[in-house]
């Protein structure tokens, strides 16, 4: 497999996360979320966790121009230079818009989009549990539900600008993790 610069993509609760650490333990490359690093930011009380916050908090996106400038960042650190998994980041058509800009300015180009597919009912027992596990603040009824549909209304249009950019492959979420990985690793063979 030659693919070094991927995209998971997919709703709250779709495995993303867990996704990512598997390809960074196989290809070596750094998973890039934008989650963990505002949650990060908010944690240490910075001033972008400090903007985030409340965002967060409701299950709100973050606004593009601080997410953009958190993701530019860190995919200009000299790790990411042989590759990357970016998992929650671009999540608006601005934002997708920015990473192309940026990866043709780095003269690179992004080699897979895996849209990870999971039925609703499924994703939202999957939070709670969660919300159970971790005690994510943001994993409760009323901003899981705000968090679906930020990513009906801004993110789900993102399958059609890669799929326009031919690099998108869809992945059935569903089954166990390992059967998940394999199917991921399948479509990107
Ligand atoms: P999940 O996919 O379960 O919602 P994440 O850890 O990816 O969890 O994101 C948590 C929160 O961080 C989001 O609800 C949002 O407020 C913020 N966030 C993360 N990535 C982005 C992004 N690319 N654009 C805007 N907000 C973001």
């Amino acid at each position: 497999m030659s693919a070094r610069r991927l995209l998971l993509l997919g709703p709250p609760g779709a495995g993303k996360g867990t996704q990512a650490k598997r390809l960074v333990d196989r290809y070596e490359i750094p998973q890039i979320s934008t989650g963990d690093m505002l949650r990060a930011a908010k944690a240490a009380g910075t001033e972008i966790g400090k903007r985030a916050k409340s965002y967060m908090d409701a299950g709100k996106l973050v606004p593009d121009e601080i997410v953009i400038g958190v993701a530019e960042e860190r995919l200009g650190q000299p790790d990411a230079a042989a590759g990357f998994i970016l998992d929650g980041f671009p999540r608006t058509v601005a934002q997708a818009e920015a990473l192309d800009d940026l990866l043709d300015r780095l003269g690179v180009k992004l080699e897979r989009c895996v849209a990870i597919a999971v039925p609703e009912d499924e994703l939202v027992t999957r939070l709670l549990k969660r919300a159970e596990l971790e005690g994510r603040a943001d994993d409760n009824e009323a901003s899981i539900r705000v968090r679906m549909n930020e990513y009906h209304e801004k993110t789900a249009p993102l399958v059609d600008h890669y799929s326009g950019r031919g690099v998108l492959v869809e992945v059935a979420g569903v089954g166990s993790i390992d059967e998940i990985a394999k199917r991921i690793e399948d479509a990107l063979n």
